[in-house]
């Protein structure tokens, strides 16, 4: 299952299943004016836990200041493509404490 909260370089993010959820995923944060939150639509567990991959990257993406030099367009890329990566070769599993 997917944890309710994940801390990314010691920021807390809370973590939403959304049914109406528009999109597979949606990454805010408190930079851009909003909670921190990731929201995951409610889909298979498989379709779940990319999403929430998926969005965490973006977190990492922010948190790591990558942002600030790597527009939005290549963040996508570069955060899908790690996903298919990590997901293909690894086994990955939430973490939950
Ligand atoms: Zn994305």
């Amino acid at each position: 299952m997917i944890p309710k909260s994940i801390t990314i370089y010691g920021v807390k993010y809370k973590v939403k299943i959304d049914p109406k959820l528009e999109s597979a995923g949606l990454f805010e944060c408190q930079r851009l004016d909003k909670k921190n939150l990731i929201s995951i639509f409610k889909d298979d567990i498989d379709s779940m836990l990319y999403a929430y991959l998926h969005e965490c990257l973006h977190g990492v993406f922010e948190e790591g200041r990558v942002n600030e030099v790597v527009p939005p367009e290549i963040e996508e890329v570069i955060t899908e493509q790690t996903v298919k990566f990590l997901l293909k070769n690894f086994t990955v599993e939430p973490k939950y404490r």
